[in-house]
């Protein structure tokens, strides 16, 4: 069997990533999850996911950091924020720290499998 695509969704709401993972999951991903942005950036450094699913706003570093702080380091894995503050000044900053897309919160599953599909094969 091939193996699965990797998923690590790094986002503060418990809740929120328990639903996601399920969903991920039931479709065919392996995913982990992580609540909180230092352990993330921990993790990073050991294990490559093939995609991050990245929340901005969180306690301690917030996701923007990440994504600047895993750019930096030419992180090899594609990139998508989500955030309940999709406005226009988040969107195009998300894109300039090479993002690979963008999603507002709360998410519509099929949007967000399209996003997935397209980012990983694209
Ligand atoms: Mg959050």
């Amino acid at each position: 069997m091939p193996k699965l695509e990797s998923i690590l969704i790094i986002d503060d709401d418990v809740s929120l990533t328990r639903i996601l993972r399920e969903e991920l999951n039931s479709v065919g991903y392996d995913v982990e999850v992580i609540n909180n942005g230092t352990e993330a950036l921990d993790r990073l450094q050991k294990e490559f996911y093939d995609l991050i699913l990245l929340d901005i706003k969180m306690p301690e570093i917030n996701g923007f950091d990440i994504l600047k702080e895993l750019k930096g380091k030419n992180y090899p894995g594609k990139i998508i924020v989500m955030t309940a503050y999709a406005d226009v000044e988040n969107t195009l900053l998300a894109k300039k720290l090479g993002a690979d897309d963008f999603l507002p919160k709360p998410y519509d599953l099929d949007e967000l499998l399209i996003t997935i599909q397209k980012v990983l094969h694209s």
